[in-house]
């Protein structure tokens, strides 16, 4: 299956790829998924694709839930410990991408409970959708995730499978997304906890996709603010193949607020064709990389 899946992908790689010449291939990677949280590969066969693409640092950033160097190996690609965690900021589910944190209790307590969160959470979902006629929708999405993390991209694909939806993406778009019946976040906690666990464990708050909030530009710049004045260090200023004028705005924000520039491809799995390891949109030469602080 896994085969199957590379091979499918790396055609459309390929095509997709010529689209986007500027593309930096390869590299350092600092935002990526795995089937430990809503990813497609195993933590060790994503590593080895990244290593096919040249990636010499990987960060594996699951979803309320870290990944530390010592968990994975590999001989050609530094694996970075990483983790995106949900929070809440203006009653908005934000993402706060954390580098390099230790083994340590504050990053492993706050993800214990966000686990258990993310199973109410499944059960809430669930029984909406069932009020929907979506019958075993709990069942369908847990066995989706394989029985580690459970999220709304289970649901999301177990409605496909199902016939509910057409593709996940409508499945967002009617059902899970942002105000949408399965958008559920009231259990997450706020922004300025996820960036103060990131740093009581020693690691780097990184502010993910700041453009895939959909906020004005007003609102995004006292998102920035707030998330400075918690402690937050870096914005992610290349997430994936973002089109360049917005990568430029956001190393201008990352200027204008004295932070450093994070990139990462934020790859999943072929759901997101456009995504491969160590593919995002090249970093401005006017922002200073995040990795300075650990090369
Ligand atoms: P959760 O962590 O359960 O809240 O699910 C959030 C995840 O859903 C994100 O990290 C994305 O991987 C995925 N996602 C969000 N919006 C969409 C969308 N419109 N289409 C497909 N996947 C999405
Ligand atoms: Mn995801
Ligand atoms: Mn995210
Ligand atoms: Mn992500």
């Amino acid at each position: 299956m896994e085969r199957l899946i590379s091979s499918v992908w790396l055609f459309c790689e390929v095509v997709i790829g010529s689209l986007f010449l500027n593309a930096e291939k390869g590299g350092i990677d600092l935002h990526s998924h795995t089937t430990r949280s809503d990813g497609y590969l195993s933590p060790e066969a994503l590593l080895a694709v990244a290593a096919d693409r040249g990636v010499s640092a990987l960060a594996i950033t699951d979803h309320d839930m870290p990944l530390f160097p010592s968990m994975v190996n590999h001989p050609t690609v530094q694996v970075i410990a990483g983790t995106e965690l949900s929070c809440v900021w203006s009653r908005q589910t934000i993402h706060i991408v954390g580098l390099n944190m230790t083994v340590s209790e504050p990053i492993s307590d706050h993800c214990f409970e966000i686990q258990q969160a993310r199973v109410r959470r499944a059960e809430e979902i669930a029984r909406r959708l069932e009020k929907l006629g979506m019958t075993g929708a709990l069942a369908g999405a847990l066995e989706e995730s394989g029985n580690e993390q459970i999220g709304r991209p289970h649901f999301a694909r177990w409605m496909v499978k199902q016939g509910h939806v057409k593709d996940m993406r409508a499945a967002f778009k009617r059902y899970l997304g942002a105000g949408k019946i399965g958008d559920i976040k009231s259990e997450w906690p706020a922004l300025a906890k996820a960036v103060e666990v990131i740093v009581r464990s020693g690691g780097i708050p990184v502010l993910a996709h700041p453009k895939q909030y959909q906020m004005t530009n007003t609102k995004l710049k006292a998102l920035i603010t707030d998330f400075a004045a918690a402690g937050g260090k870096a914005l992610e200023v290349c997430n994936g193949f973002q089109p360049r004028d917005q990568v430029e705005y956001l190393a201008r924000l990352t200027q204008d607020a004295d932070l450093l520039a994070s990139a990462g491809s934020d790859f999943h799995g072929p759901e997101a064709p456009y995504h491969f390891p160590g593919g995002y949109t090249a970093l401005p030469g006017n922002v200073r990389p995040v990795w300075s602080l650990w090369e």
